[in-house]
């Protein structure tokens, strides 16, 4: 059982940290304070290593107090590392991540090169959130509020309300171990995915705006340049979630949603309704993902990338 490692390295170990990847969504969020919240929980010193955030997550229990944005000691037992495939996109300095003394990695992305000591990864479950759950439950750690409030959270995000394909019959029956702690889910849902900034109206209208149309309409394409999203004052990481509206439309097979950064980057996000397997063309792109989500930021100029995407989209169709 691939647990068994990943519970020896937890028995071994008493200073612990959790890491999920920068500008964290619900799972990662989710997944990296669910298993911290846990760790405490049997006595481990554990704290979650997390920089810039949305203040969307600012209602969750006990966030600030299991933050920290750099670590102190010169070196830990174990650095947990959730939600992502990618070493360079943990939200950790290499410092800080090479003071650990085992890497232990959670995640349900391929990986390229998986980089822990202990790898658990599970492609197959929809949200790092679940594999946190299993491996509370494998080492037999009570889910108070507290936990199940982070890991339904994560488990909610990550299979948009339970809806998307990836979601298995396991996903369910976490959920209701979940629900039965007594969280209030319902507010958990409005919280994260029904409270929005007034400036995501706005966003919405620049995305429909810039709209283009390829293929017969089976892709549509849309760009908010940085300086659009810092007119309308919208904080960076909450400058998101348009490739949905993006890919609702009728006949759309891939959905791309491009963000320009602060940093002079651009953001990709891509979806799929099935036809294309979007995570093969964001790893092509040095990013990665799943079949129906992925993302990617632009390794060259805008029309030369964006040139290129189209092209290999194409390709697929
Ligand atoms: P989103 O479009 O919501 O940013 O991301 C969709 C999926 O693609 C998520 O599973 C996310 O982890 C993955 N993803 C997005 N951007 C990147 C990236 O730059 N690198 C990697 N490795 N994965 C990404
Ligand atoms: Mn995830």
């Amino acid at each position: 059982m691939m647990f068994e490692d990943a519970k020896k390295l937890v028995e071994q170990s008493n200073n612990i940290y959790v890491v999920g990847h920068i500008n964290p969504d619900g799972d990662s969020i989710g997944a990296a304070f669910g298993m911290c919240l846990a760790l405490e929980s049997i006595g481990k010193n554990a704290k979650v290593v997390i920089s810039k955030r949305s203040s969307v997550y600012d209602f969750l229990p006990h966030i600030d107090e299991y933050s920290v944005d750099s670590i102190k000691e010169d070196q830990y037992d174990l650095l947990i590392c959730v939600d992502s495939s990618d070493k360079e996109r943990l939200s950790i300095s290499k410092e800080d991540f090479d003071k650990a003394r085992n890497i232990l990695v959670l995640d349900h992305h391929i990986a390229k090169i998986p980089y822990g000591d202990v790898n658990c990864i599970f492609s197959d479950l929809p949200a790092a959130s679940q594999i946190v759950f299993d491996l509370i439950n494998y080492l037999n750690i009570k889910i108070d509020k507290d936990i199940a409030t982070y890991l339904y959270m994560g488990i909610m995000t990550d299979t948009g309300s339970f809806n998307y394909s990836s979601t298995k019959p396991s996903t369910f029956e976490a959920a209701s171990v979940l629900i039965a702690t007594g969280i209030d889910f319902a507010d958990i849902c409005k919280r994260v995915n029904d409270t929005k900034d007034e400036g995501v109206l706005y966003l919405i209208r620049a995305t429909i705006e810039n709209m283009e149309v390829y293929y017969d309409g089976q892709v549509r394409l849309s760009f908010v340049p940085y300086d659009i999203i810092k007119s309308i004052g919208l904080d960076e990481e909450d400058a998101e979630g348009m490739t949905n509206y993006l890919r609702m439309v009728k006949g759309t097979e891939v959905a791309i949603y491009i963000r320009g950064k602060s940093d002079g980057t651009n953001k990709v996000s891509l979806r799929s309704n099935g036809k294309v397997d979007v995570s093969k063309i964001a790893i092509a792109f040095g990013g990665g993902g799943h079949m129906r989500a992925s993302g990617y930021t632009m390794p060259k100029e805008y029309n030369v990338s964006k040139k290129e995407l189209l092209d290999m989209i194409g390709g697929m169709l």
